[in-house]
């Protein structure tokens, strides 16, 4: 198992479908000089994987920002036109990347099993997987919040090698507050993840429990990110749209934490 050797808070940055490499490269000209580099927290960002190049070359003398991929595939090389591999991303310098982004699994059709299955290559690559998990808005009036949570994150661990479940990171996104301007509330968000929490206890065993840190994401906005962040079992935020504008997340990232 590789030492974690990254501080919690964490503060990622997903650009989604935005930014390709010359908006990156002013956008890290800006955000580099609005954000001191801190050790008491992590600075992430998910940029589309063209412009992986270009946010690793305009942070080459920022190692306190780290840069990541947003979708993998499990497969190390083949016939799956469009797609890149794990291993691809590692080589071109990815140390990260997200999994299951619930607009993978909305709009892309990715499955619990798929999920399970990119993870475990992440892993083997070298990369840090940021698994996100989350319910629908219908699964929440429903009732069923613990029952997707849990058929979510077990899917997951049961993919994974003893020991290994400690090198990743969980994401409780709900799905009804990405991209809404609906944010979860802070009491919402620490029942989940203390949902999660108890779960990774059960099915990983405590010491994965503790060392995985789990993001809330969903609406994050520089008005409301203190409040999440100050919830408890919330680890660190994945921000989306929040995440566009170098002086607005640079004040995002700055966010005191409790
Ligand atoms: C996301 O894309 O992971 C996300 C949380 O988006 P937003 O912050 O825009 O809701």
């Amino acid at each position: 198992m590789e030492p974690r050797n990254w501080p919690v808070p964490v503060i990622a940055g997903n650009w989604k479908m935005h930014k390709g490499p010359e908006e990156t490269r002013a956008f890290f000209e800006i955000f580099c000089r609005a954000h001191a580099p801190r050790d008491d927290r992590s600075v992430w960002f998910f940029p589309p994987a063209l412009s992986l190049h270009a946010a690793l070359e305009a942070t080459a003398s920022r190692p306190d920002l780290r840069i990541g991929v947003q979708h993998i595939h499990w497969e190390d090389t083949g016939a799956f036109t469009g797609e890149i591999s794990a291993t691809m991303a590692y080589q071109a310098g990815a140390r990260l990347t997200l999994v299951g982004h619930s607009e993978r699994r909305q709009l892309f059709g990715d499955t619990d099993e798929a999920v399970a299955a990119r993870t475990v290559a992440a892993l083997a690559a070298g990369l840090t997987p940021v698994v996100c998990v989350g319910e629908t808005l219908e699964q929440r009036k429903g009732g069923a919040l613990e029952v997707v949570l849990a058929r979510q994150l077990d899917t997951v661990l049961a993919a994974l090698q003893v020991g290994r479940a400690e090198t990743l990171l969980l994401a409780y996104e709900p799905v009804w507050a990405i991209g809404t301007g609906v944010n979860a509330t802070p009491d919402d968000a620490a029942a989940a993840h203390r949902f999660l929490r108890t779960r990774l206890r059960e099915r990983a065993g405590g010491p994965a429990a503790a060392a995985i840190p789990i993001l809330y994401g969903g609406s994050v906005k520089p008005a409301n990110a203190a409040e999440l962040l100050a919830a408890s079992d919330v680890d660190g935020l994945l921000v989306g749209g929040a995440s566009l504008d170098p002086e607005s997340f640079a004040r995002l990232a700055d966010t005191p934490a409790p």
